[in-house]
């Protein structure tokens, strides 16, 4: 490190310490990762992957065998009955929000049981105020049950809520996003699962699976959630996927995506891979290597900055269930600092200094650092930090431990920089 990046003695015997307290979860890591790396490669062989899978369509894209092998890949790999992998999902909410308006209906009901949702699914709900075209417009009742004081699914509240709703939908957010409540771990989404069910089969089930995937060893989708969505710009594309997103779950509900996808009627029959499917496939094989590169940047930022005194969630030792890393940095001119180094240890972009800015869709200034191949990648080291209460830094990603480090410890000098 040090014949390539100027480190202070201070803060090289801090990465030192850092590095030997992450060690022992490291090694948990790698399990999980060559578990799931090897749950990739079975569903991979078994599917008589080849070159001509790769061959790119145009136009309608009819019997596009490339994309339609992927999407029984995917839901071999999530434990699902079916799913839908496209580049031509824009983002996650946009991925989540074809997901909803295929299951729900006017006068359904849907109850998220894991608190506010993510900053950009408010307008999709309609649930603040009555956005042109959300859910609300279309006459879908929304509400919510807020999680317990420790940030943990509240299982009572959760039951009298089904119980006296009864929901079409129930709506669980495995990751943290923007909040410094504990992500969900498989088994917390199983007992939910099982709470649910218990008070009735028919309510769906439905996961905001973003940066969940592969960081255990099960999926919702395998512990009784009906449907589940995702990001390929986070864990699941490998850090190749250049955009997209993914529908996993029962094979009604994911044809009921598909309709709304493209056309009723019409569902997945069409949809031009454009040569994408490379990059999709080589994604996917590459996840869970690459989410377990993540994980360990995560441990080892939480590992150095409580070292430097900070605040962090999850701590170093506390069980993952998403890739996420919050730093307790306590004024808006550390967070900038930090974003600042960052992006100076990033392999694009380096030169460039982030600013707070207005982002679409959230509600206070946002810095992010962000020197990435793919833009707004978060499965690449990048950190996003909205200028308000408590002052903390959300950080996820790296391809490579290895440079995500540098990257950290640049962050790291910078804090250091300011006293
Ligand atoms: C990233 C994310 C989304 C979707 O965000 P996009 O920026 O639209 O890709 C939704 N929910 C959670 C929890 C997320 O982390």
């Amino acid at each position: 490190m040090l014949s390539f990046f100027n480190i202070s003695n201070e803060l090289s015997s801090l990465d030192e310490k850092a590095i030997s307290k992450s060690k022992p979860y490291f090694e948990q890591i790698d399990k999980v990762t060559e578990y799931n790396q090897l749950k990739v490669l079975r569903a991979f062989i078994d599917s008589r992957v080849s070159e001509s899978n790769f061959a790119p369509t145009t136009g309608y894209g009819y019997g596009d065998k490339g994309r339609d092998d992927l999407d029984a890949i995917l839901a071999k790999i999530f434990g699902a009955e079916d799913a839908l992998i496209r580049h031509t999902f824009a983002s996650g909410t946009h991925t989540l929000t074809v997901a909803l308006f295929g299951i729900l209906r006017p006068g359904d009901k849907m109850l998220c049981v894991t608190g506010r949702p993510y900053d950009t699914l408010i307008g999709v709900l309609g649930c603040d105020e009555r956005t042109d075209g959300s859910l609300a417009d279309f006459g879908v009742e929304y509400s919510e049950v807020a999680l317990d004081e420790n940030g943990r699914p509240d299982y009572t509240e959760i039951e009298k809520a089904v119980k006296e709703q009864s929901p079409q939908v129930v709506y669980i957010q495995r990751s943290r996003g923007y909040s410094l409540r504990p992500s969900l771990s498989i088994s917390e989404i199983e007992k939910i699962c099982k709470t649910v069910k218990a008070i009735s089969k028919d309510i769906i089930i439905m996961v905001d699976n973003c940066y969940g995937e592969f960081v255990e060893q099960k999926e919702p989708t395998e512990v009784g959630a009906d449907l589940m969505a995702g990001s390929l710009i986070k864990n699941p594309g490998g850090g190749i996927a250049p955009c997209g997103g993914y529908i996993a779950g029962r094979s009604d509900l994911v044809e009921k995506c598909a309709y709304r996808m493209t056309a009723p009627g019409v569902g997945r029959e069409v949809g031009a891979s454009l040569g994408h499917n490379r990059e999709l496939y080589m994604g996917i094989f590459n996840a869970p290597h690459v989410t377990g590169e993540a994980l360990k940047a995560a441990v080892y930022a939480a590992a150095l900055f409580s070292e430097m005194g900070y605040d962090v969630t999850p701590t170093m030792d506390e069980k993952r269930a998403d890739i996420i890393q919050a730093i307790l940095l306590k004024n808006s001119d550390r967070l900038i600092a930090f974003c600042k180094g960052l992006q100076s240890g990033a392999p694009v972009d380096s030169h460039l200094t982030p600013e707070p800015w207005d982002m679409p869709g959230y509600d206070d200034k946002v810095i992010m650092a962000a020197g990435a191949f793919t833009l707004g990648s978060s499965i690449e080291l990048s950190a996003d930090a909205p200028l308000r209460e408590p002052f903390a830094v959300w950080m996820q990603g790296g391809l490579n431990f290895h440079t995500a480090r540098a990257g950290i410890l640049m962050a790291a000098e910078q804090v250091l920089n300011i006293k």
